[in-house]
């Protein structure tokens, strides 16, 4: 048998892809994941969702993507509700070109419609009580930006949405591709081979391996990411998700009380790297936010980035290799915008045309150097 379309990663993206290809037409998808549904990434991310950016693209996927969220519990008919919480997010710059950075961000996101403001340290201090307003430069506040309090429950939906839709599901790795006369050759990691007249990579930082069992060079690579967890506080001592820009420092109450802080530039071993970006947050607490100074976070977890040189994604299709997709290089925000891949790629698939900003999110924008990067990452 033929498939229609082969969808290859189990993650939100796959996911999302999936269930929206069976929402278009009637039609036979198959998704491949040997570690099983949603054992990347996706089941690592605390499930933050914001609209601000820094470029308008990811500005309207994100927008797209919360619209959707907003009425995922009716829509996806979720078991589970994924509990979506509007906190606000505070980004906070320390340097002037901090600031302004921020400030040309939220222009441009006004322009798209997003209701983000600028605020000093007094302002930002009321927005986040327990945060320490000196040496504030600026700081820029969505009360619209948000978490899930319970993430996996987008993964369970999608998961149960997508089989009652018709996508077959299988349990294995796909470790090569060919383009046969009619159809792409799939080969499985139990040597079985599958077909289908399209294949859609989501494989994240495993992408490349697989595009380049077809020749194609993807500018994805591996980015080790760490969370600290404490344990569960009952005091409500930090609901917006506070992000400090110039020292690369991030902290969030959790729906269950246990409060997540992140050094977003740790590199390195963790175990040998550990007290260092232990200190790093401790001291960052100290400066900014005294309020949880008693915390301690003795839970580590790694997880990993699949991140492009612009950091924006590559999706769409693979130009020279008919039939051939690309859902990869999320760059830390697959939850927040699965819901806009998943429908463009259905609807590109669908229609024959790329949908706007496809084109964009090309492949071969590196080849040409049309890069437009997102300056707004954490
Ligand atoms: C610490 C951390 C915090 C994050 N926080 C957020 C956040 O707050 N909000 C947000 O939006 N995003 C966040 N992210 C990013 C988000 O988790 C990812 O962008 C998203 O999960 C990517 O989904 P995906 O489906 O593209 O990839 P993944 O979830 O990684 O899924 C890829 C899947 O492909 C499968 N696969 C790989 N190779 C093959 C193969 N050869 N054959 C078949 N299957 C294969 C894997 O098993 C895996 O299941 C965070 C990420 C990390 C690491």
């Amino acid at each position: 048998m033929t498939h229609d379309v082969a969808v290859i990663g189990a993650g939100v993206t796959g996911l999302s892809i999936a269930w929206h290809l069976l929402g278009a037409q009637d039609r036979s998808v198959v998704l491949f994941d040997g570690q099983g549904v949603g054992s990347g990434a996706s089941s690592i991310q605390p499930g933050g969702v914001r609209q601000q950016w820094g470029t308008r693209m990811s500005c309207r996927l994100a927008i797209e993507s919360f619209r959707f969220y907003e009425a995922f519990d009716t829509r996806l008919e979720a078991k589970v509700s994924p509990g979506l919480t509007k906190c606000g997010y505070l980004f906070v710059a320390e340097t002037e070109a901090g600031r302004q950075q921020l400030a040309d961000n939220v222009a441009l996101q006004n322009s798209e419609g997003i209701m983000s403001r600028l605020v000093d340290g007094d302002e930002a201090a009321d927005l986040v009580p327990g945060l320490n307003p000196e040496g504030i430069t600026g700081a820029s506040w969505h009360d619209q930006d948000g978490y899930f309090d319970r993430p996996l429950a987008i993964i369970g939906a999608l998961h149960a949405g997508a089989l009652e839709r018709g996508v077959q599901i299988v349990d294995r790795n796909v470790q090569r591709l060919e383009r046969g006369a009619s159809a792409w050759k799939l080969t499985l990691s139990d040597g079985e081979v599958a077909f289908a007249d399209n294949v859609v990579v989501a494989a994240a930082y495993a992408t490349p391996e697989l595009l380049a069992s077809v020749g194609v060079d993807t500018p994805i690579t591996k980015e080790p990411k760490y969370l600290f967890y404490s344990n569960p506080v009952a005091q409500r001592l930090l609901d917006p998700l506070a992000v400090f820009v110039d020292r690369h420092f991030a902290a969030k109450q959790l729906a269950d009380g246990s409060m997540l802080a992140s050094d977003l530039s740790a590199n390195g071993d963790p175990d040998a790297m550990r007290n260092t970006w232990y200190r790093h947050i401790k001291e960052s607490i100290r400066d900014r936010l005294p309020v949880l100074d008693l915390i301690s976070f003795p839970v580590l977890v790694e997880g990993f980035y699949d991140v492009t040189p612009d950091k924006q994604p590559i999706v769409g299709p693979v130009t020279g290799h008919d039939g051939l997709w690309l859902a990869a290089g999320l760059n830390g925000r697959g939850l927040m915008m699965a819901p806009a891949f998943g429908r463009l790629v259905a609807e590109a698939l669908t229609t024959g045309s790329l949908p706007e900003p496809l084109p964009e999110l090309s492949l071969d924008r590196f080849a040409v150097d049309a890069l437009t990067p997102e300056p707004q990452i954490v």
